[in-house]
Protein backbone atom coordinates (compact mmCIF):
# COMPACT_ATOMS: atom_id res chain seq x y z
CA UNK A 1 0.00 0.00 0.00
CA UNK A 2 1.10 3.75 -0.17
CA UNK A 3 1.67 3.40 3.44
CA UNK A 4 3.91 0.62 3.75
CA UNK A 5 5.89 2.26 1.27
CA UNK A 6 6.33 5.59 3.28
CA UNK A 7 3.92 7.59 1.63
CA UNK A 8 0.85 7.72 3.65
CA UNK A 9 -2.57 7.14 2.15
CA UNK A 10 -2.56 10.80 1.41
CA UNK A 11 -0.46 9.84 -1.47
CA UNK A 12 -2.75 7.48 -3.03
CA UNK A 13 -6.01 9.43 -2.46
CA UNK A 14 -4.45 12.76 -2.72
CA UNK A 15 -7.82 15.02 -4.22
CA UNK A 16 -5.91 15.36 -7.64
CA UNK A 17 -5.44 11.26 -7.38
CA UNK A 18 -8.91 10.82 -6.01
CA UNK A 19 -10.34 12.94 -8.39
CA UNK A 20 -8.83 11.59 -11.50
CA UNK A 21 -10.05 8.21 -10.45
CA UNK A 22 -13.56 9.63 -10.22
CA UNK A 23 -12.86 10.68 -13.75
CA UNK A 24 -11.95 7.68 -15.37
CA UNK A 25 -14.48 6.05 -13.71
CA UNK A 26 -17.24 8.40 -14.61
CA UNK A 27 -15.82 7.97 -18.37
CA UNK A 28 -15.37 4.20 -17.70
CA UNK A 29 -19.27 4.17 -17.11
CA UNK A 30 -20.28 6.46 -19.69
CA UNK A 31 -18.41 5.03 -22.80
CA UNK A 32 -19.65 1.25 -20.97
CA UNK A 33 -23.05 2.66 -21.46
CA UNK A 34 -22.04 4.83 -25.27
CA UNK A 35 -21.51 1.02 -26.39
CA UNK A 36 -24.14 -0.44 -25.43
CA UNK A 37 -26.63 2.42 -26.50
CA UNK A 38 -25.51 2.09 -29.58
CA UNK A 39 -23.76 6.14 -29.83
CA UNK A 40 -20.93 5.37 -31.31
CA UNK A 41 -20.62 5.80 -34.88
CA UNK A 42 -18.11 5.34 -37.67
CA UNK A 43 -16.92 8.59 -40.43
CA UNK A 44 -14.37 8.06 -43.28
CA UNK A 45 -11.67 10.30 -44.04
CA UNK A 46 -10.58 9.86 -47.62
CA UNK A 47 -7.29 9.35 -48.28
CA UNK A 48 -5.66 10.37 -51.99
CA UNK A 49 -2.58 8.83 -54.34
CA UNK A 50 -1.27 12.41 -54.74
CA UNK A 51 0.93 11.16 -57.65
CA UNK A 52 -2.44 10.21 -59.85
CA UNK A 53 -5.27 12.42 -57.41
CA UNK A 54 -7.09 8.98 -56.51
CA UNK A 55 -8.98 8.21 -54.23
CA UNK A 56 -7.29 5.11 -52.75
CA UNK A 57 -8.72 4.85 -49.36
CA UNK A 58 -10.64 5.46 -46.46
CA UNK A 59 -9.51 5.43 -42.32
CA UNK A 60 -12.58 4.97 -40.17
CA UNK A 61 -12.73 7.22 -37.44
CA UNK A 62 -15.05 6.67 -34.12
CA UNK A 63 -16.87 9.25 -32.60
CA UNK A 64 -19.13 9.38 -29.85
CA UNK A 65 -23.43 10.97 -29.67
CA UNK A 66 -23.62 12.44 -26.70
CA UNK A 67 -27.15 12.01 -25.92
CA UNK A 68 -27.02 14.18 -22.46
CA UNK A 69 -25.08 17.20 -24.13
CA UNK A 70 -26.08 16.53 -27.80
CA UNK A 71 -22.62 17.28 -28.73
CA UNK A 72 -20.54 14.87 -31.48
CA UNK A 73 -17.44 14.00 -29.35
CA UNK A 74 -14.29 13.39 -31.53
CA UNK A 75 -12.01 10.36 -30.98
CA UNK A 76 -9.36 12.30 -29.47
CA UNK A 77 -11.67 13.17 -26.73
CA UNK A 78 -12.01 10.26 -25.55
CA UNK A 79 -10.06 6.98 -26.94
CA UNK A 80 -7.12 8.08 -24.93
CA UNK A 81 -9.08 8.13 -21.45
CA UNK A 82 -10.99 4.32 -23.18
CA UNK A 83 -6.83 3.38 -23.65
CA UNK A 84 -6.22 3.42 -19.61
CA UNK A 85 -8.98 1.13 -19.38
CA UNK A 86 -9.79 -2.79 -20.88
CA UNK A 87 -12.62 -1.06 -22.58
CA UNK A 88 -10.72 0.45 -25.27
CA UNK A 89 -10.90 -3.27 -26.45
CA UNK A 90 -14.76 -3.04 -27.16
CA UNK A 91 -14.43 -0.29 -28.96
CA UNK A 92 -11.85 -1.89 -31.06
CA UNK A 93 -14.52 -4.93 -31.21
CA UNK A 94 -17.25 -2.40 -32.38
CA UNK A 95 -15.28 -0.23 -34.88
CA UNK A 96 -14.06 -3.10 -36.67
CA UNK A 97 -17.16 -4.86 -36.99
CA UNK A 98 -18.72 -1.64 -37.88
CA UNK A 99 -16.02 -1.13 -40.03
CA UNK A 100 -16.44 -4.27 -42.20
CA UNK A 101 -19.72 -4.48 -42.50
CA UNK A 102 -19.72 -0.80 -44.31
CA UNK A 103 -16.29 -1.80 -46.22
CA UNK A 104 -18.32 -4.85 -47.96
CA UNK A 105 -21.14 -2.48 -49.31
CA UNK A 106 -18.19 -0.36 -51.08
CA UNK A 107 -16.13 -3.59 -52.20
CA UNK A 108 -17.91 -3.51 -55.83
CA UNK A 109 -17.29 0.74 -56.44
CA UNK A 110 -13.88 0.63 -55.30
CA UNK A 111 -10.61 -0.43 -57.15
CA UNK A 112 -8.72 -3.33 -56.80
CA UNK A 113 -6.04 -1.41 -54.37
CA UNK A 114 -8.62 0.52 -52.52
CA UNK A 115 -7.64 0.00 -48.29
CA UNK A 116 -10.41 0.34 -45.68
CA UNK A 117 -8.04 1.51 -42.59
CA UNK A 118 -9.40 0.83 -38.90
CA UNK A 119 -7.28 2.09 -36.01
CA UNK A 120 -6.02 -0.72 -33.23
CA UNK A 121 -4.79 -0.07 -30.02
CA UNK A 122 -2.08 -0.87 -28.74
CA UNK A 123 -3.24 -2.58 -25.97
CA UNK A 124 -4.72 -4.70 -28.23
CA UNK A 125 -2.08 -6.09 -30.09
CA UNK A 126 -1.21 -8.12 -26.94
CA UNK A 127 -3.96 -9.98 -27.06
CA UNK A 128 -3.65 -13.36 -28.55
CA UNK A 129 -7.04 -13.21 -29.23
CA UNK A 130 -6.73 -10.52 -31.96
CA UNK A 131 -6.31 -12.44 -34.97
CA UNK A 132 -9.43 -14.71 -34.32
CA UNK A 133 -11.39 -12.07 -33.44
CA UNK A 134 -10.26 -10.24 -36.76
CA UNK A 135 -10.75 -13.73 -39.25
CA UNK A 136 -13.87 -13.79 -37.63
CA UNK A 137 -14.91 -10.56 -38.52
CA UNK A 138 -13.79 -10.65 -42.19
CA UNK A 139 -15.53 -14.12 -42.69
CA UNK A 140 -18.72 -13.28 -41.65
CA UNK A 141 -18.65 -9.69 -43.17
CA UNK A 142 -17.10 -11.41 -46.16
CA UNK A 143 -14.37 -8.50 -46.55
CA UNK A 144 -11.33 -9.89 -47.88
CA UNK A 145 -8.60 -9.31 -46.13
CA UNK A 146 -6.15 -7.33 -48.72
CA UNK A 147 -8.91 -5.49 -48.35
CA UNK A 148 -8.26 -4.18 -44.53
CA UNK A 149 -5.91 -2.51 -43.07
CA UNK A 150 -4.57 -2.16 -39.30
CA UNK A 151 -3.68 0.85 -37.95
CA UNK A 152 -1.40 0.52 -35.16
CA UNK A 153 1.59 2.44 -33.31
CA UNK A 154 4.85 2.24 -32.09
CA UNK A 155 3.80 1.91 -28.53
CA UNK A 156 2.11 -1.65 -29.27
CA UNK A 157 5.63 -2.91 -29.22
CA UNK A 158 7.16 -1.28 -26.10
CA UNK A 159 5.06 -3.46 -23.22
CA UNK A 160 5.61 -6.71 -24.75
CA UNK A 161 7.23 -6.95 -27.99
CA UNK A 162 6.59 -10.92 -28.59
CA UNK A 163 3.99 -10.68 -27.66
CA UNK A 164 2.84 -8.04 -30.46
CA UNK A 165 5.06 -9.23 -33.35
CA UNK A 166 3.28 -12.73 -33.01
CA UNK A 167 -0.51 -11.70 -32.89
CA UNK A 168 1.36 -9.08 -36.11
CA UNK A 169 2.48 -11.98 -38.13
CA UNK A 170 -0.86 -14.04 -37.60
CA UNK A 171 -2.78 -11.32 -38.82
CA UNK A 172 -0.18 -10.95 -41.45
CA UNK A 173 -0.78 -14.43 -42.53
CA UNK A 174 -4.66 -13.87 -43.15
CA UNK A 175 -3.51 -11.39 -45.54
CA UNK A 176 -4.61 -8.15 -43.66
CA UNK A 177 -2.32 -5.08 -43.82
CA UNK A 178 -0.60 -2.92 -41.65
CA UNK A 179 0.41 0.85 -41.19
CA UNK A 180 2.42 2.16 -38.50
CA UNK A 181 0.18 5.15 -37.43
CA UNK A 182 1.65 8.73 -35.79
CA UNK A 183 4.92 7.60 -37.01
CA UNK A 184 7.73 9.84 -35.61
CA UNK A 185 6.34 10.65 -32.28
CA UNK A 186 7.25 6.97 -30.80
CA UNK A 187 10.49 6.49 -29.27
CA UNK A 188 11.48 2.95 -31.27
CA UNK A 189 14.30 2.41 -33.02
CA UNK A 190 14.79 2.04 -36.65
CA UNK A 191 15.23 -1.47 -36.47
CA UNK A 192 11.84 -1.65 -35.38
CA UNK A 193 10.37 -1.12 -38.90
CA UNK A 194 12.80 -3.98 -40.27
CA UNK A 195 11.15 -6.37 -37.74
CA UNK A 196 7.72 -5.09 -38.13
CA UNK A 197 7.40 -5.67 -41.89
CA UNK A 198 4.58 -3.38 -42.04
CA UNK A 199 2.98 -2.11 -45.64
CA UNK A 200 2.58 1.94 -44.84
CA UNK A 201 4.01 4.12 -42.54
CA UNK A 202 1.93 7.28 -42.04
CA UNK A 203 3.74 10.60 -40.95
CA UNK A 204 2.55 12.05 -38.01
CA UNK A 205 0.52 14.74 -38.04
CA UNK A 206 2.37 17.25 -35.91
CA UNK A 207 5.29 17.10 -38.46
CA UNK A 208 3.38 18.50 -41.28
CA UNK A 209 1.44 21.22 -39.35
CA UNK A 210 3.70 24.16 -39.83
CA UNK A 211 5.95 21.99 -42.13
CA UNK A 212 6.50 25.02 -44.52
CA UNK A 213 7.69 27.43 -41.01
CA UNK A 214 9.93 24.72 -39.69
CA UNK A 215 13.10 23.76 -41.56
CA UNK A 216 13.64 21.74 -38.42
CA UNK A 217 10.01 19.67 -39.19
CA UNK A 218 10.71 19.68 -42.80
CA UNK A 219 14.10 17.87 -42.69
CA UNK A 220 12.42 15.44 -40.26
CA UNK A 221 9.69 14.78 -43.13
CA UNK A 222 12.26 14.61 -45.74
CA UNK A 223 14.43 11.92 -43.56
CA UNK A 224 11.11 9.99 -42.77
CA UNK A 225 10.68 9.85 -46.63
CA UNK A 226 14.16 8.67 -47.38
CA UNK A 227 14.33 6.14 -44.81
CA UNK A 228 10.58 4.91 -46.20
CA UNK A 229 11.70 4.98 -49.79
CA UNK A 230 14.93 2.65 -49.18
CA UNK A 231 12.96 0.50 -47.08
CA UNK A 232 10.14 -0.39 -49.66
CA UNK A 233 7.47 1.71 -47.33
CA UNK A 234 4.87 4.08 -48.83
CA UNK A 235 4.03 6.46 -46.81
CA UNK A 236 0.67 8.24 -46.28
CA UNK A 237 1.33 11.84 -44.65
CA UNK A 238 -1.50 12.99 -42.68
CA UNK A 239 -2.71 16.25 -41.22
CA UNK A 240 -2.28 18.20 -44.77
CA UNK A 241 -4.17 21.19 -44.87
CA UNK A 242 -2.56 23.91 -47.31
CA UNK A 243 -1.41 23.19 -50.93
CA UNK A 244 2.05 24.41 -50.25
CA UNK A 245 2.23 21.17 -47.59
CA UNK A 246 0.78 19.15 -50.71
CA UNK A 247 3.45 20.56 -53.04
CA UNK A 248 6.06 19.87 -50.61
CA UNK A 249 4.92 16.45 -50.24
CA UNK A 250 4.28 15.52 -53.70
CA UNK A 251 8.14 17.12 -54.14
CA UNK A 252 9.67 14.42 -51.82
CA UNK A 253 7.93 11.70 -53.63
CA UNK A 254 5.14 11.11 -50.78
CA UNK A 255 2.61 8.82 -52.46
CA UNK A 256 -0.35 9.02 -49.82
CA UNK A 257 -1.99 11.94 -48.00
CA UNK A 258 -4.75 12.20 -46.22
CA UNK A 259 -5.89 15.18 -44.20
CA UNK A 260 -8.60 18.56 -44.06
CA UNK A 261 -7.63 20.27 -47.48
CA UNK A 262 -8.58 16.83 -49.14
CA UNK A 263 -11.34 15.54 -47.25
CA UNK A 264 -12.41 15.74 -43.65
CA UNK A 265 -14.08 12.55 -41.96
CA UNK A 266 -17.28 12.32 -43.99
CA UNK A 267 -20.06 9.95 -43.04
CA UNK A 268 -20.93 6.55 -44.52
CA UNK A 269 -23.32 8.36 -46.73
CA UNK A 270 -21.21 11.03 -47.87
CA UNK A 271 -18.45 8.01 -49.17
CA UNK A 272 -21.00 6.48 -51.02
CA UNK A 273 -21.82 9.54 -52.93
CA UNK A 274 -17.76 10.34 -52.94
CA UNK A 275 -17.60 6.67 -54.89
CA UNK A 276 -20.54 6.60 -56.88
CA UNK A 277 -19.42 10.50 -58.33
CA UNK A 278 -17.13 10.58 -61.32
CA UNK A 279 -15.11 12.62 -58.93
CA UNK A 280 -12.64 10.49 -57.38
CA UNK A 281 -9.59 12.51 -58.38
CA UNK A 282 -8.91 15.75 -55.70
CA UNK A 283 -9.12 17.88 -59.02
CA UNK A 284 -8.60 21.27 -58.14
CA UNK A 285 -6.30 20.54 -55.05
CA UNK A 286 -3.51 18.58 -56.99
CA UNK A 287 -3.81 21.04 -59.90
CA UNK A 288 -2.85 23.52 -56.83
CA UNK A 289 -0.21 21.83 -55.72
CA UNK A 290 1.36 21.31 -59.28
CA UNK A 291 1.04 24.90 -59.87
CA UNK A 292 3.25 25.68 -56.87
CA UNK A 293 5.69 23.00 -58.04
P1 LIG B 1 -5.24 9.08 -35.96
O1 LIG B 1 -5.50 7.65 -36.27
O2 LIG B 1 -3.88 9.60 -36.21
O3 LIG B 1 -6.38 9.85 -36.76
C1 LIG B 1 -6.22 11.13 -37.27
C2 LIG B 1 -6.92 12.17 -36.41
O4 LIG B 1 -6.57 13.46 -36.94
C3 LIG B 1 -8.44 12.14 -36.43
O5 LIG B 1 -8.93 12.68 -35.20
C4 LIG B 1 -8.77 13.07 -37.59
O6 LIG B 1 -10.08 13.63 -37.53
C5 LIG B 1 -7.74 14.14 -37.39
N1 LIG B 1 -7.39 14.79 -38.64
C6 LIG B 1 -7.39 14.29 -39.89
N2 LIG B 1 -6.99 15.18 -40.79
C7 LIG B 1 -6.70 16.31 -40.09
C8 LIG B 1 -6.22 17.61 -40.47
O7 LIG B 1 -5.97 17.92 -41.63
N3 LIG B 1 -6.05 18.51 -39.46
C9 LIG B 1 -6.31 18.22 -38.16
N4 LIG B 1 -6.12 19.17 -37.27
N5 LIG B 1 -6.76 17.01 -37.78
C10 LIG B 1 -6.95 16.07 -38.73
P2 LIG B 1 -9.93 11.85 -34.28
O8 LIG B 1 -11.04 11.26 -35.11
O9 LIG B 1 -10.32 12.71 -33.12
O10 LIG B 1 -9.03 10.65 -33.78
C11 LIG B 1 -7.96 10.86 -32.90
C12 LIG B 1 -7.20 9.59 -32.64
O11 LIG B 1 -8.02 8.67 -31.92
C13 LIG B 1 -6.78 8.85 -33.90
O12 LIG B 1 -5.59 9.39 -34.41
C14 LIG B 1 -6.60 7.45 -33.37
O13 LIG B 1 -5.34 7.30 -32.74
C15 LIG B 1 -7.68 7.37 -32.34
N6 LIG B 1 -8.85 6.69 -32.92
C16 LIG B 1 -9.81 7.18 -33.75
N7 LIG B 1 -10.72 6.23 -34.04
C17 LIG B 1 -10.31 5.10 -33.40
C18 LIG B 1 -10.83 3.77 -33.30
O14 LIG B 1 -11.83 3.40 -33.92
N8 LIG B 1 -10.13 2.86 -32.52
C19 LIG B 1 -8.99 3.24 -31.87
N9 LIG B 1 -8.34 2.32 -31.13
N10 LIG B 1 -8.48 4.48 -31.94
C20 LIG B 1 -9.13 5.40 -32.69
MG1 LIG C 1 -5.08 6.32 -37.65
MG1 LIG D 1 -2.66 8.85 -37.68
MG1 LIG E 1 -1.97 11.03 -35.59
Amino acid sequence: SAKARGGGYDVLFSPEAAHRMENQHRLDAAIRSAIAADELFLNWQPQYELTTGRLSGAEALVSWHDPTTGRTVPAAEFIPAAEGSELILDIDRFVLTKACQQAVAWRAEVPGDFTFSVNISAKHMQRPDLPEFVRKTLSETGLEPGRLELEITESAFIENKQAALKVLSQLQAFGVRFALDDFGTGYSSLSYLIDLDVTRLKIDRSFISNVMVSTGKRNVVQSIMALAHSLDLDIVAEGVETPEQTAFLMQLGCRYAQGFLLSRPISPDELTGLLASKNRVTPELIEGAKRIL
